[in-house]
C-alpha cells in the first residue's frame, strides 16, 4: 500500500492506494500552518501499513538529489511554507522512500497513466487556477533538470486592447500575471464563475492560452495537451484556444484534430492525487534498486 499527498494552496489531499493509482481512503486537510497540517497528514497515514508516499506539491520546491535543500518548498508566497523540509519531515515520521516532485508533474504522470493520455509516452498537463504551471511526461518520464520547468511563467505577445498591467509577482504580465483566476479577477472585476456568459472573457483567455499551447508545442511537440484547473473547467474557452491555435500556428506544422489534442483531464480533480500515488510507486522501486545495487 502506498501514501500520496497533493499539497496545494489551500488544502492537501491526502490518499492511500496501490500501485496502478487506484484510490482506497483519503482525507482532505486544510493548509494552514506546516506544524498543525503535517500532524494532521502524518497522523492520517499511521493508520496504515505503508510501502513509500509519493507528494505532488505547490512550488517552487528543490527536487535537485544533489542540492543540501533537496525535498523543500522553496520561494512559495505561503510565507510559513518557506523553505518547509517537506521530505525530510516526512522520512522523520516514516522512514520510508518520498517521491517529491510538483503537483503539474504529478498530475501529468496520473493522466499519463490513467487519464486522457493513457498509453501515451509523452503529454502536457497544465494548470489555469491561482496559478498556471505545467507538467510534461517526455519519453514516459517527467521531464526534469536542473530543476523543475516552471512554464506558467513565459512571456506572450499581448492583446492590443489589454491594458491589464498583470498580476504576477515576479514578472508583471508573463502568462500567469495575465490569465490566471486571480488575473481575470482583477482585470474584470469578477470571479471567472461568475463571469461565464461573458465572450470577451474567455476569448482573451483564449487568446494568451493559444499563444503559450504554441510554445510548449514547438518546443515539446508533446502527444497530448491536457488543460486542467478550475478556470478551465469552462469549456466555451477550448473552441476559442482552437480557433486561436490555428490562426498563430498557420499551418506550419501538422497536428492531430484538436479537440482530441487539446482536452480536459480524463481524471476529472484526481489528476494530481492519482499521480502522487505512481510517485510513491516510483521512489519505492527507485529504492529497491538503491539497496540492490549496494548490496545492503
Ligand atoms: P488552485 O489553483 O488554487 O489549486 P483552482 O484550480 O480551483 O485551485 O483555481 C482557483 C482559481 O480558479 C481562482 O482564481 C478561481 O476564481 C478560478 N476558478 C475556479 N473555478 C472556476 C470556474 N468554474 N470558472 C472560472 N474560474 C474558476
Ligand atoms: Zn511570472
Amino acid at each position: 500500500m502506498y501514501g500520496a499527498i497533493e499539497a496545494g494552496g489551500t488544502k492537501f489531499v491526502c490518499a492511500v492506494g496501490d500501485e496502478f493509482g487506484q484510490i482506497t481512503e483519503r482525507m482532505v486537510i486544510p493548509t494552514t500552518v506546516p506544524e498543525e497540517t503535517m500532524t494532521e497528514v502524518i497522523s492520517f497515514f499511521k493508520q496504515y501499513e505503508l510501502e513509500a508516499i509519493g507528494v505532488g506539491s505547490f512550488g517552487p520546491i528543490d527536487v535537485n538529489l544533489q542540492s543540501p535543500t533537496y525535498g523543500n518548498i522553496t520561494s512559495t508566497p505561503k510565507l510559513a511554507w518557506r523553505d518547509f523540509p517537506f521530505v525530510k519531515v516526512l522520512k522523520e515520521a516514516f522512514q520510508k522512500p518520498i517521491g517529491f516532485n510538483t503537483d503539474v508533474n504529478a498530475a501529468a504522470l496520473g493522466e499519463a497513466r490513467q487519464g486522457a493520455a493513457q498509453g501515451l509516452d509523452s503529454c502536457l498537463y497544465i494548470t489555469v487556477g491561482t496559478g498556471i504551471g505545467a507538467g510534461a511526461v517526455v519519453g514516459g518520464k517527467l521531464l526534469q533538470g536542473w530543476s523543475h520547468p516552471e512554464m506558467g511563467h513565459i512571456l506572450v505577445r499581448r492583446h492590443p486592447n489589454d491594458p491589464y498591467k498583470g498580476k504576477c509577482p515576479y514578472h508583471g504580465d508573463c502568462l500567469e500575471g495575465l490569465a490566471a483566476g486571480p488575473a481575470i479577477e482583477d482585470r474584470w472585476g469578477e470571479k471567472g464563475v461568475h463571469l461565464a456568459d461573458r465572450k470577451d472573457v474567455w476569448d482573451l483567455e483564449a487568446y494568451y492560452i493559444a499563444q503559450a499551447l504554441m510554445q510548449y508545442i514547438f518546443i515539446l511537440s508533446p502527444k497530448r495537451i491536457i488543460l486542467g484547473g478550475g478556470v478551465m473547467k469552462q469549456k466555451q474557452v477550448f473552441p476559442s484556444i482552437y480557433t486561436h491555435l490555428k490562426e498563430l500556428m498557420n499551418n506550419y506544422v501538422s497536428l492531430p484534430e484538436l479537440s482530441e489534442y487539446i482536452v480536459s483531464p480524463g481524471l476529472g480533480n484526481d489528476s494530481g492525487i492519482t499521480g502522487s500515488l505512481y510517485l510513491a510507486h516510483q521512489a519505492f522501486e527507485n529504492d529497491v534498486k538503491f539497496l540492490s545495487e549496494n548490496k545492503i
